[in-house]
């Protein structure tokens, strides 16, 4: 019989409950017990979801109090030895003591970093890295999954458990000594007692999550699945072997005849691949279509899926499922709270709970359509309306996009020429100091931002406030002696949300919340039409900031891929589109900012490495639209206008030709942690503009003295030409106070001037 499930939920609750009741915890304010019972209640509550939306099986395994790899950690028995966890601590303290490298018990003495933290594939998901030796041991651990198990089968549903494959679970963690592969044989006699567990319960069926298989694997990789996948295959349970995120690629055929019950595909972001897989899969295994975007927030449009399942159907039979393409967990959780959001854009979405009723009426529809051909002309109705709406659609900007020709996205002049004219214009020192833009985010600027967005602020007392903030930067940067000034951000809560508030074709919900990690939730915007910019978004500020100093002032915009990349995108044109379109409209502000003095203006760009496909294959499709739209934002100014863009990942040496070809005149980047490493890179490439590599770690803390960036400039200077050099922290430091940016700072300028003094 077909039938629905999905790879996993959202956990964190519709009022974000398990991010209040964790917090709660860490404060001491509640006990194990009750964060336990605060978990059993959300777990609950989307097996119900679940339940009601008929789907055949509820997903156990997929809830985590902080993280699902570290749930693995513990169930496997790798925590790692540098903790020295004692026999009284519970399961619950060293897990986040893993999580957070804080004890809840904060009588013990913590010398121990928290485990390293990084994003989940291409999502803004973050998991915590297992850390494995050649002497890594596994062992059956941790109860927690079995009592979840139990907890659902009482209450009476049928169970579909989810696990990350041995492979997966290898593939995500960092080895210190020996191979990964080697902690194989060691591993999988966990995993076949953990899936006998399971069969004893009554377990029918686990998800065996390998989204490595989305992956350019190498071929000792590819070649551990067969042994893995017999050695597993000798316990009677089924495996549903899912993939998720990426095409299969090269690793189809691989996927398709291994030992298992079943294999789930990404039918969202490898459509192309359905038609062969459900060919090449053997009749007698289940093929799960992943056919609702789990990446997502829009409303599928069903009539167009459903001939293609159909088509599926005819050929396979019953041996198919339907779920969304990947786990709801980056997705919000329902539309239910969102009272402010336009009516009819409203129409057009489906959050994790309405995608759960998506997988419903696709069900029905596939056994007996009559019973849902209302629901089916109202989804046509909805997306028919979607796409011929006035706010979707704005013929100007779409003109405009049509007309661009080959000379939008280039400079008037190369870079020589134009360095040589922005030198004669600015006269900077050799070694000249900026900063990256935003400066302490201190909680009156935080209070007072708040206040008038609630309305209990006027504007005049507003802008009032606002720019004695800025005011105040200034004056420390004039006595810091700073050469190039920035205004300060006070006035943005976040570098996106800034600007979608402000350009039209941007949506944002009330609670769209989606986990970035642990109880951190991040709120996206939703670009749902044509973009475009109705006025100047950041020239007030600015100017009034130049109007305080001699210095030139830096304007300071996020930049299009950034602007995508940390947005909900809409799905009716291409990503590259809408980057363009925000681009133009970032180009705008530039050229704004131009006619108003502005003579140096940063686009950040900071989440351009991020945007990365998963797929080398696709790398350069990627690049060529990212730089572009880049491009076009910054080249609507004169020679002697000189853009600067900022990057804060520590690993793009392998974009480097990416990075040059985006032409701007200066780049800053984070360095400091790598100590300079990175910048060897830039070196052996020859690029060509000016850089300003970060000589200091904004994350910490700490006041770096004077030696230890003299150390790294000079690291700095001998690779890079002098004249190319800029000195500037790593990133913003508005998570910093006051007293640590100023000391920092100060020993910063007096670094660059000790470099000048050398010459
Ligand atoms: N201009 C931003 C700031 O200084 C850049 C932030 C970032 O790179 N993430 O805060
Ligand atoms: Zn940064």
């Amino acid at each position: 019989m077909l039938q629905t499930h999905v790879l996993g939920f959202p956990r964190i609750g519709l009022q974000r409950e398990l991010k209040f009741a964790l917090e709660k915890y860490w404060r001491h304010e509640i006990d194990a017990d009750a964060l336990e019972l605060v978990g059993q209640r959300l777990r609950t509550q989307h097996w119900v979801l679940q339940q009601q939306a008929g789907l055949d099986y509820v997903t156990v395994g997929d809830f985590a109090f902080y993280d699902h790899v570290l749930n693995h950690i513990q169930l496997l028995g790798c925590e790692p030895t540098r903790f020295n966890f004692t026999p009284e601590q519970t399961a619950l303290n060293r897990y986040f003591i893993m999580a957070r490298g804080v004890a809840a018990d904060t009588t013990q003495a913590l010398t121990q970093p928290a485990l390293e933290m990084t994003k989940w594939f291409d999502t803004n998901y973050h998991y915590l890295v297992p850390e494995f030796t050649a002497d890594t041991q596994f062992s059956l651990q941790s109860e927690q999954l079995f009592q979840e198990v139990q907890q659902a089968q009482q209450q009476g549903y049928a169970v579909k458990v989810v696990l990350i494959s041995p492979l997966s679970f290898l593939w995500l963690g960092k080895i210190t000594t020996g191979e990964k592969l080697s902690l194989l044989p060691r591993l999988i006699p966990v995993y076949q007692q953990i899936l006998q567990r399971l069969h004893t319960m009554g377990v029918q069926w686990v998800q065996f999550d390998e989204p490595i298989l989305g992956l350019d694997l190498t071929s000792p990789w590819k070649s551990a699945f067969q042994p893995t996948y017999d050695a597993l295959a000798t316990i009677p349970i089924n495996l549903l072997l899912t993939s998720y995120f990426s095409p299969l690629a090269d690793n189809l055929n691989l996927a398709c005849q291994l030992p298992v019950a079943g294999l789930h595909i990404d039918a969202v972001r490898a459509p192309e691949e359905v038609q062969t897989i459900a060919q090449t899969l053997a009749t007698d295994k289940v093929l799960s279509i992943g056919i609702i975007d789990g990446r997502n927030i829009w409303r599928t449009d069903l009539n167009a899926v459903l001939p293609v399942l159909k088509a599926i159907q005819a050929q396979r039979q019953a041996s198919i499922w339907l779920a969304p393409s990947c786990s709801l967990l980056h997705c919000p959780l329902s539309l239910s709270q969102e009272q402010r959001l336009d009516a009819e854009v409203r129409t057009w979405l489906a959050f994790a709970t309405e995608k759960l009723e998506e997988l419903h009426v696709l069900k029905q529809a596939l056994s007996d359509e009559k019973t849902v051909e209302s629901a089916l002309q109202e989804n046509a109705r909805i997306l028919h309306q979607r796409r011929n709406s006035t706010r979707v659609h704005v013929p100007a900007v779409e003109e405009r996009l049509t007309s661009l020709d080959a000379s939008s996205d280039k400079r008037h002049a190369r870079f020589n020429e134009r360095q040589a004219k922005q030198r004669a214009r600015f006269n900077l020192p050799l070694f000249p100091t900026t900063t990256i833009g935003s400066f302490p985010q201190t909680s009156e600027i935080r209070a007072t931002r708040a206040a008038f967005k609630a309305g209990k602020l006027d504007q005049v007392s507003y802008i009032q406030q606002m720019q004695s903030a800025i005011a105040h930067a200034i004056e420390q940067q004039t006595q810091l002696g700073l050469d190039v000034l920035v205004h300060g951000e006070a006035e943005r809560n976040d570098m996106v949300e800034y600007f979608g508030e402000q350009l039209e074709g941007f949506a944002f919900t009330q609670n769209g919340w989606v986990q970035s990690y642990g109880s951190r939730c991040v709120k996206p915007p939703i670009i749902y039409g044509d973009v475009w910019r109705a006025r100047p978004m950041t020239v007030e500020w600015t100017t009034f900031a130049q109007s305080l100093t001699e210095k030139p002032m830096k304007g300071m915009l996020t930049g299009p891929i950034t602007i995508l990349q940390w947005s909900f995108v809409r799905d009716d044109q291409s990503r590259a589109q809408t980057a363009l379109q925000i681009a133009l409209a970032i180009r705008d502000e530039v050229v704004d900012l131009e006619h108003a003095g502005i003579g140096i203006i940063q686009i950040d760009e900071p989440a351009i490495r991020e945007g990365l496909p998963l797929r080398k294959a696709q790398w350069e499709n990627y690049l060529t639209g990212a730089t572009r739209a880049f491009r076009i934002a910054a080249s609507g100014v004169a020679n002697t206008t000189q853009i600067h863009t900022h990057m804060c990942y520590a690993e793009f040496n392998d974009i480097l030709p990416a990075i040059a070809s985006l032409d701007a005149d200066v780049i800053t980047i984070e360095t400091s942690r790598s100590q300079m490493e990175l910048l060897t890179g830039f070196a052996d490439f020859n690029y060509p503009n000016e850089i300003g590599p970060g000589v200091y770690d904004i994350h910490s803390p700490r006041v770096p003295s004077v030696e230890e960036m003299l150390n790294l400039l000079k690291k700095a200077a001998a690779v890079i030409p002098a004249s190319h050099l800029w000195v500037n922290p790593d990133c913003g430091l508005k998570t910093r106070t006051w007293h640590e940016t100023t000391a920092a700072l100060r020993n910063m300028v007096t670094a660059a001037q000790t470099m000048r003094a050398s010459l």
